[in-house]
């Protein structure tokens, strides 16, 4: 057991890494007790794993675990949570943008009493104008559609009280949205606030597409407002319907002028099916993830742990 546990989930940071692990170095050493920097490598491509392996064997506080494939940034953060031994837990991405030197000022915090500290950003720097403004209608999007507190622009960058992890690690959810579950536990939680820097170097990890999937997987673990909206808006629509029809049949009954409207006709067909088609997508996205849970899959596969587990060595399992 060791007092504090880093969890960095990394994906080809090989650029990185050396630097990471110097800052987080640098700072855990002005800790007041005996801590693990536990990577998470999440199939990188590139020379990460080597990296990780000669940091490891130099260093007794390295450990790592390194994932049959990609499996993803929030599954990665989870595995670390599942192996970490700590008394106090930190999430902090590989690439710097999170500076490790708060890390200090959260563990004064979880001395203080709180179970949670997580890190609220006040400012980003060195991102795209389109990276801030989807992260921005994210988290009031996110507002809007959960009941639960999820705490505006905050990232996984957080410490957690063993007592929060242990909850944390029997929730075993395939669509995963940590920061989610986090709130949800509960316990006394509290911000800092903080400036997120530019990473230190490479591109982020997050496409486009990866950032789609990651808010649905936010918005429908915690929330049925879509579907919700859905039936609302097809009710809506039913009602339109039905004065239309009316003037229809009125129209047809009593005038002359029903030959005419094919415009209207076609409009309100792809008008109609359109409306129709978007809500079985809203079906389906939960439907999907509901197929994803019944599967029961583990959430992730290990290849290889070095210095995890029972015994410190080299071990290889699969988990679940
Ligand atoms: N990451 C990961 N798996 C992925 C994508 C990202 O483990 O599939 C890691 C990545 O190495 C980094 C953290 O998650 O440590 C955050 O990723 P990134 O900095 O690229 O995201 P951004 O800050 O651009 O949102
Ligand atoms: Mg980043």
């Amino acid at each position: 057991m060791v007092k504090y546990s880093v969890v960095i989930p990394v994906y080809n940071e090989a650029l990185v890494i050396r630097e990471t692990y110097k800052r987080l170095k640098r700072v855990m050493g002005q800790t007041d007790g005996s801590y693990e920097l536990l990577f998470v490598n999440d199939g990188s491509e590139d020379e990460t794993l080597d990296m990780l392996k000669e940091l490891a064997v130099r260093d007794d506080t390295v450990k790592y675990l390194d994932f049959s494939r990609n499996f993803g940034h929030q599954i990665a953060i989870t595995a670390g949570m599942d192996y970490a031994s700590g008394e106090a837990i930190v999430i902090i991405d590989a690439d710097l943008q999170d500076p490790p030197e708060l890390i200090l000022e959260m563990i004064e915090k979880w001395k203080e009493g709180y179970d949670v500290v997580y890190a609220k950003r006040i400012k980003r720097k060195g991102e795209t104008f389109f990276k801030k403004a989807t992260a921005y209608a994210f988290y009031r999007l996110l507002r809007a559609a959960t009941e639960m507190d999820i705490p505006l622009d905050t990232g996984d960058f957080r410490l957690i009280d063993r007592k929060v992890r242990d909850q944390l690690v029997g929730m075993r959810e395939r669509s995963r949205f940590v920061r989610g579950l986090v709130s949800w536990v509960g316990f006394k939680q509290t911000a800092i606030e903080y400036e997120r820097d530019e990473r230190f170097a490479g591109e982020t990890k997050y496409p486009l597409k990866k950032m789609i999937r990651f808010s649905l997987d936010g918005i429908t673990s915690f929330s049925y407002k879509p579907l919700k909206l859905a039936s609302l808006l097809g009710f809506l629509l039913s009602v339109v319907s039905a004065i239309w029809m009316i003037v229809v049949l009125y129209l047809k009954l009593f005038t002359h002028s029903t030959v005419t409207g094919w415009s209207s006709l076609v409009m309100a067909v792809l008008f109609f099916n359109g409306v129709v088609l978007i809500m079985l997508g809203v079906i389906g996205e939960y439907i999907g993830r509901i197929y994803d849970e019944v599967k029961q899959r583990p959430l992730y596969i290990l290849k290889e742990g070095w210095g995890v587990g029972h015994e410190k060595e080299k071990v290889s399992y699969y988990v679940e």
